[in-house]
This record gives C-alpha cells, structure tokens and sequence, in this order.
C-alpha cells in the first residue's frame, strides 16, 4: 500500500450486495482498477470480461469476494493525480491500468447517482442509453425503440432523476407500465439508481395492492410514481395523486400498454397533465396507434431507435423443428429430455395449451409452473421467485404473462407455438441468454406454419437452423450421460449419514455373501434399482418419425378410453384404419360446423380455435371433413355445455361456428 491513495473500508464486505453508499466507495465509478489487500489485482481481468459480458454486473461483488473483512481498494483520482503518490500508472504494470473511467460521468450525472451506478455495476451504457440520456437531460421529448433487455429502465431513469428537485413535495415523474411486475421492477431500478441520493420517495402503485396504504404514501409526499394506467387513474380521479407539479412522463412497453387495451387510458392521463411536461415514450414496436399519440401529444421529439444487435442474437441458438400438431406434445416431452437446460420457458398461445402442456409434463415428472392472465398477481410473483431460485425448472407461459420476466437462469426457451410476430419472437427468445449467458431457443411450427419462418429470420436478422424432433438414440445418450453425472455426484456427496452408510454397507456385504457375487455385480443390481421402474432406454427406431402414430401419449389415452367403456378393444395403431371407417372413433362424437371451402378455412384453423376455445389438447381433436359451406369435426365425447356454448360462438374466419352435434 505504499503508492496510491487508498481508502480503507472496514467492514463485511465479502458476501452479498455493497451498501450502495459505503464511503470509500464513491470514486469507484473512476476506474475499476482495484487493488485488494495491496495485492491483488482485480480489476484488469474483470473488466475484460466485462468487456465480453457487458450485462454481466459483478464488478464489485467480484471485487469483494475474497474472504476479506478489512479491504483496502485504491482508486486512481485523475483530480487529484498531480499527487505523484496517486500516479498508479507507474505502480503497475502497463496492460494493467488501460481501464476507462466510467462513461456514465461524461453525461454530467451528479455524483451521487454514479456512485448509484457504481454500486449496481453499471460501467458503460447501453445503446439506448448513449443515444437517449443527452436528449433527456436537456429536458426533451422523447421517442424510443427498443427492444426489451437493452437497459431502457436507466435511459429515462437517470436523466429523471438528475433533472429531480428534491424540494417539490409533490410528483415530478410519472411512469406508466402495462403491469405490476414492471412497475415494480421499474420503481426497484429507481430505488437502487438512488440508493445514494437523499429524500427521492418512489412509490409503485397497481391494481391490487391496497389503496389506502397508496394514499397514505402520497400524502407523504413521493417524487416519483410509477404504476399501472387504471390504478394511477384511479387515484387522479380521486384526487389523491396530484399531478399539477408534472414535470415528466414515461410511457414504457407502449405497444404493450396499447396490446392490453390501455391505450385510452394513457391518453386520458396525458390530457390531465400540465402543458408544459416532459413526455418519453418507449415501444419495442411501433404500431400506427402509437405513432399517432407520439404525433399528438409530443413536442418535436427527439428519435431513438436501437435495432437489436445481430451480436446479441448470436449468443442465442436459434433452431427449428417441423411437427404435426398432434405430435406436438410428445415432440415437447423428447425436446425437454435431450435438451433440457437448468431453466426452461414455454411459450404457448393461450392459457388453455399453457395448462394441458404444464399438465403433461407434470405427469412426466418435471417441475413445472404456469403463468398466464388467470394467474393471480401473488402467485405470479411467488412462481416467478421459484424460477429463479430453482425450485421450478419449467415454465409454461403465455407471451403478456412472461413480458418484461427477467430471470438469468433460463438456459433454453421453447416456442411450442408459433409467436405472432417477428417482435415477439424477440422478445420471447430474448428471455434466455440474460447477463451475458447463452441461450437456446427452439421453435415449434407445423407444417403450414413453415412459410412464417421466413420472417422470423428477418427479425433476428440470422437463420433459425433446422433441427429434428429427438430421436430414441439422442434420448438415450442424454440419459445415460445424466445417470453417469449422478453416479457421479452421489460418489463425491454422500446423501445418507454416517450411520446410514454404515448400515446399507452392512447390508452389501451381506446379500454379496449370501449370494456370493462380485463387487460389479453388485453395484449393478443397486444401480438398477436406483433406476425405478421407468425403462433406462426408449425401445424401437433410433429416429423419431413424423408420421409414427403410436406416439406413447396417445397410445396411453387410447387404452383408457377403451377401458372406461368396457368393450371394444379393437387397437387403434394405424392412421389408416381410422380413415378407413366413415364414423366416428367410439369415444368421439361428430360435429357440424357452419364453415367450409367457400369459407377457405384449412383443417388448421378448426383445430387451433377448437384447441383455444375449448382448452382441448388438439391432439384430442379428431377427425375433420371440410364441405362446400359447413365441415365435421369429431372431439371427445362428453363435452362440457358451457363449452359447447363457446364454442357455438366462436368464429372461424370470421364465421360464427354454430357447432351442432350430429346424428344425435
Ligand atoms: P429494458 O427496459 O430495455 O427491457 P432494462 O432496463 O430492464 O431493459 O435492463 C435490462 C437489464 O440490463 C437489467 O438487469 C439492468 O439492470 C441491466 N442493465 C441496464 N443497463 C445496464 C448497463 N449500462 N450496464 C450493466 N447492466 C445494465
Ligand atoms: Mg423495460
């Protein structure tokens, strides 16, 4: 320690998070060169790797996980570099002091929002925060686009805070989000940018949570709001969120806001707002509807438009596979045993396949958990935290339940439906590959989805490479790699106690002498009997074709079938036999539907919003006739009546359906 300035922090340091404002910390955002212990150099080899990882925000807790009590970090100052004991350059070698200053100081942010910065690990902006930061700083109007991920929270939310005048009691910022999660989220991002700034009261305020305690916090005075459009609503109408002192507003997910039907409210709260405010509007897409309100009610704002980083989707790999809807399911179960990552998101298209595929996988075994519109809000957040810290390794998703999710341990990313568009696919795949990680991203389409794929490569600017659904081989390779891996694990960490060990010991000797076998032979019967009663490998052909009908699934709920109505046991192993027959199967019944060839419905279209509507898996759904002006479809018997209500009127490009039994 004899060159350099060094500011000696006493403390705890070593584990977990830094208090954002430990002195001594707060000329950190200036270099990340960082002595420890008056030896250690850090800071060079992280910041390459932070020049690989830019989202990768560990810096300091890199810097203090050496089991350290009393750290010593020496911090080049250029102010007071006139100073020859602070001149670190000549202290060490030179690859090792080329570490910029952080660029965040080149906005001309006060001080206590770098140290904010610093303490978060935020060294260099993003794009979106290069371009917007200086525009907002000087108080203007704003259009952003941008995908999710590329640090918009900190793009508005910097220069906010900066322009703060921390003596108006009364809201200066207001920011509206589709959903509570990103409320939350987003007034977390403020908290923690000012961890260091004093008296800068942020306050959430959604549907759901109570209202009184909302009020109580507003009276308090709170500089800060960020809520959901109805909730903030709500409170203007009332008068307990006065927004008279204004200075600016943020519309974040705009698009989403207008995909949730907000988009009236946004513009009922943008006419109560003071003439003269701030507006920032951020969109991953921009339909003309938002365009409009950018047109109407912004002043002269300035454009941003980040267009995902080919770099960014690279690290994700993208491939596709071919599948049969009805196959879907059991492509799904061999995609997630040969594929299988740490933390898996499904994307379904509604919330009736995101609970027959959760179902599914239950069965099979995998921990599994749902999150879509009917899901509600406390659950959310609990399943969310169960993804994160593992207790749940498979999520199944609808697209708006999973905006905005941010959890770093997802490895691979499912799209067993087809997105609804480039832009959602994006922003579906851009839930893997999180903090600098990389990611897998398979897609699902059938047949006739293939000419979408088209486009889908034209957003991610990259091909999505084909791939085959899992064969038995591949099936049986991963599962003999992952029974070598817990063969393994279970050798260096012992599951039972001494004294158990001591016993099942006993127990080998014995049955070895008894039957006197060999140490193999042994280990062998205890490992087959590890393995439970599913068979170690899959039987029959190596590849998995497209046109196998006895998918094991289907095979299953066949048997039942016949079980529960105790006669016919004619197999059905064959497509061929069931097109054969002019009936329908025993347990379907047949149906009549007012659309047809005139109304150029394909198969296809029956079997999605059938599936849709009725939560049916559409695997279920059985055999379709398409007629000049109406059509047959056979499902399960014993519809539901409330189901067939819906179903009578659901429309079929753009025709009621009037579903109607046959022959009954
Ligand atoms: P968006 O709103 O565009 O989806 P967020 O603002 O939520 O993106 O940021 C995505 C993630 O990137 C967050 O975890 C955030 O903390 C992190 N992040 C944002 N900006 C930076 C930065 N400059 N350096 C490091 N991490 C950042
Ligand atoms: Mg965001």
């Amino acid at each position: 320690m004899s060159k350099g300035k060094a500011a000696r922090v006493q403390g705890t340091h070593s584990h977990g998070p830094l208090p954002a404002c430990v002195e001594g910390f707060t000329r950190l955002q200036h270099s990340v060169t960082q002595i420890i212990d008056g030896s250690t150099l850090i800071g060079a080899a992280d910041s390459q790797a932070a020049i690989e990882q830019p989202y990768e925000d560990n810096i300091l807790s890199s810097v203090v996980a050496p089991q350290e009590d009393d750290l010593t970090i020496v911090i080049p100052d250029s102010v007071a570099s006139a100073d020859p004991e602070t001149d670190l350059a000549s202290a060490l070698p030179e690859a090792e002091t080329t570490v910029p200053v952080s660029a965040f100081a080149a906005f001309g942010l006060r001080r206590e929002l770098l140290d904010g910065l610093a303490a978060i690990g935020f060294e260099e902006p993003s794009p979106i925060q290069k371009a917007a930061i200086p525009e907002l700083m000087l108080g203007r109007d704003l259009v952003g686009q941008a995908q999710t991920g590329t640090g918009k929270t900190a793009a508005f939310g910097l220069p906010l805070l900066e322009r703060l005048d921390a003596g108006q009691r009364t809201p200066q910022v207001l920011v509206l989000t589709p959903t509570r999660e990103l409320a939350m989220q987003v007034a977390e991002a403020f908290n923690s940018y000012a961890a260091c700034m004093k008296g800068v009261k942020v306050l959430p305020i959604y549907g759901g949570a109570d209202f009184r305690d909302q009020i109580q916090h507003l009276r308090r005075g709170v500089q800060i709001v960020v809520g959901t459009p109805g909730r903030v609503m709500d409170h203007m109408r009332q008068g307990t969120l006065d927004l008279s002192g204004l200075r600016s507003l943020v519309l974040d997910e705009a698009d989403e806001m207008l995909r949730m039907g907000f988009i009236d409210d946004v513009k009922w709260v943008l006419e109560q707002l003071p003439a003269e405010r701030q507006v920032v509007l951020f969109s991953a897409t921009m339909p003309s509807e938002i365009r409009r309100i950018s047109q109407n009610y912004l002043k002269d704002p300035a454009e941003v438009t980040i267009r995902q980083k080919a770099a960014d989707g690279r690290r994700i790999r993208q491939r596709h596979l071919v599948v049969n809807g009805p196959q879907k399911l059991e492509a799904l179960e061999r995609v997630l045993e040969a594929e299988g990552s740490e933390g898996v998101i499904i994307f379904a298209r509604t919330k009736a396949i995101t609970l027959t595929v959760a179902e599914s996988l239950e069965q099979h075994g995998y921990d599994v958990a749902v999150l879509n519109g009917d899901v509600p809000q406390t659950q959310r957040e609990r399943t969310i935290e169960r993804l994160r810290d593992g207790r749940v390794n498979v999520l199944v998703a609808t697209d708006v339940a999973a905006r905005g999710l941010d959890v770093d341990r997802i490895g691979l990313v499912i799209n067993y439906d087809i997105p609804f568009d480039g832009e959602a696919y994006v922003h579906r795949i851009g839930r893997t590959g999180r903090a600098g990680r990389s990611g897998e991203a398979i897609l699902f389409l059938t047949p006739r989805e293939r000419r979408f794929l088209g486009g889908l490569e034209r957003a991610v600017n990259q091909p999505i490479e084909a791939m085959e659904v899992p064969g038995n081989a591949s099936i049986n390779q991963h599962r003999l790699d992952r029974l070598r891996q817990k063969l393994t694990t279970a050798l260096q960490q012992p599951v039972c106690n001494p004294e158990e060990r001591a016993l099942l010991a006993e127990i080998l000797q014995r049955v070895a002498q008894e039957q006197s076998c060999s140490p193999d032979q042994l280990a062998l019967a205890a490992l087959e009997l590890g393995l439970g009663s599913k068979p170690l490998l899959l039987q029959g052909e190596e590849r998995w074709g497209q046109s196998r009908p006895g998918a094991p699934t289907r095979e299953r709920d066949r048997d039942r079938g016949d079980r529960e109505r105790g006669g016919d046991r004619r197999p059905f192993n064959d497509r061929s036999q069931e097109r054969g027959e002019d009936g329908p199967e025993d347990n379907m019944e047949r149906f009549r539907i007012e659309v047809g060839w005139r109304d150029r419905v394909k198969p296809g279209n029956i079997v999605g919003a059938i599936a849709n509507e009725s939560g049916l898996a559409g695997r279920s759904i059985g055999k379709i006739r398409i007629f000049d002006a109406h059509s047959t479809v056979d499902l399960p018997k014993g519809m539901p009546e409330d189901v067939f209500a819906d179903l009578r009127r659901l429309r079929v490009m753009n025709k009621e359906l009037q579903i109607s039994r046959l022959g009954s």
